[in-house]
């Protein structure tokens, strides 16, 4: 899907990347936030961010604890007071410019990390809370219809205490879903369900949101969770935005050191820019822009490294090799051409288990490597 942020920029400050997503926009967005700044006392939580959400897009705001995801998301929400920037949903203004819309009256639906469902309401009066300005058929339409939505057809009468924690979040979801807004804010909404039934109620979590069309903003600290859920992922680091884009985007041209590392493990080299190369035990890769004499990283992902025994260098002797489940992880020590012995760690497909000591040689898919700064954001 992902579509560039029209009008604002897609991510702020001397080290944040641009959107790499071009995609004209004929409507407004959904959800515009335009120069977010927020502070608590001497924090400053949120700087400078600018985000637009589409109708029927899902973007996640990816970022460690303490990043301000939370607080943007109340900001949109009108749980946090506007300090500074402006919210608009539909292109029409609902914070900022001089304009204050309660939270009841923005048509967002709200789905928190505890569900909060009223324990003395059964499933049905909870959705019902939403609906109050409805007359008494279409308020039990809509709780059908936004029950049937989440796989919970029958569970009306239940009170929460009946439900397991995957089912109150779909209550949940439901109740947020159920007035039709046109904007969804999640905050870490599978953070209370374990592994197993997380992936389930995030695969029907998706479907529902997609179903409704409603434009989403997830906040997540988990960057596979993020991948899953976001059409475009907008990565959160100090308050502000980094990189916006894709997940495919992210995963394969992360703009700094710190996004790459974000999306999954990575070996890192060392390396001095000359002739606009930086060498590495595979050859020379380009230097990605860096003037000459910068002290560079090389950052390689474990599955752009690829072991056989057809002849060839570098070589690579087997430390030791692990058998992970879907994939296999090998590590291993390569000689590089100053005599330093380097570890790297490799990542095959499958059940691939080289011998400890073997000898195989090692080639590089160049596109999963990342050349960066050694001051770049980490
Ligand atoms: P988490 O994933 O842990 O929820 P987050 O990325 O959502 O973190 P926020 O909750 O937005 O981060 O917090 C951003 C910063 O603002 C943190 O330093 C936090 O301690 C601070 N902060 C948040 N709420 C308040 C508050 N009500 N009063 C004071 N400081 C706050």
């Amino acid at each position: 899907m992902g579509r560039v942020d029209a009008g604002a920029p897609a991510a702020v400050g001397e080290d944040s990347v641009p959107d790499r997503t071009h995609r004209a926009a004929a409507d407004p967005p959904a959800l515009e936030l335009t120069a977010l700044s927020h502070r608590f006392g001497d924090v400053c939580a949120v700087d400078e961010v600018s985000l637009s959400v589409f109708r029927g897009e899902v973007v996640c705001l990816l970022g460690p604890s303490g990043c301000g995801k939370t607080t943007v998301l109340r900001i949109a929400a009108g749980l946090e007071t506007l300090q500074g920037g402006r919210v608009s949903i539909d292109g029409r203004p609902i914070a900022g410019d001089g304009v204050a819309v309660p939270p009841e009256e923005r048509g967002i639906g709200l789905v928190f990390q505890d569900y909060a469902l009223f324990p003395h309401l059964t499933v049905g009066e909870n959705i019902a809370f939403g609906l109050r300005r409805l007359d008494g058929a279409e308020r039990q339409a809509r709780i059908t219809a936004a029950l049937g939505g989440v796989g919970l057809e029958g569970f009306e009468s239940r009170y929460p205490h009946m439900l397991s924690g995957g089912q109150q979040q779909r209550v949940a979801l439901a109740r947020a879903l159920a007035a039709g807004p046109s904007v969804v804010l999640l905050d870490e909404p599978f953070s209370g369900l374990d592994a197993r039934l997380r992936d389930k109620v995030r695969d029907q979590t998706l479907h529902a949101l997609k179903g409704s069309g409603a434009a989403t903003l997830m906040v997540t600290h988990d960057a596979e969770e993020a991948m899953f859920m976001g059409d475009r992922i907008a990565v959160m680091r100090e308050g502000r935005i980094l990189q916006t884009g894709t997940p495919d985007e992210l995963y394969c041209h992360p703009g700094a050191a710190y996004v790459a590392e974000l999306f999954g493990e990575v070996n890192r080299l060392n390396a001095v820019v000359r002739d606009g190369q930086v060498e590495t035990p595979f050859g020379p890769l380009p230097a990605n822009g860096l003037a000459e004499d910068v002290a560079a990283e090389i950052l390689i992902r474990p599955e752009a490294l690829r072991l056989s025994q057809a002849p060839g260098t570098p070589v690579g002797r087997i430390v030791a090799s692990r058998m992970l489940g879907r994939t296999s992880l090998i590590h291993m020590s390569i000689t590089d051409d100053a005599g330093q012995d380097v570890h790297l760690h490799a990542r095959a497909p499958g059940r691939f288990l080289p011998e400890e000591g073997e000898k195989l040689s090692v080639a590089l898919d160049t596109s999963q490597a990342f050349v960066f700064p050694q001051k770049s954001i980490k």
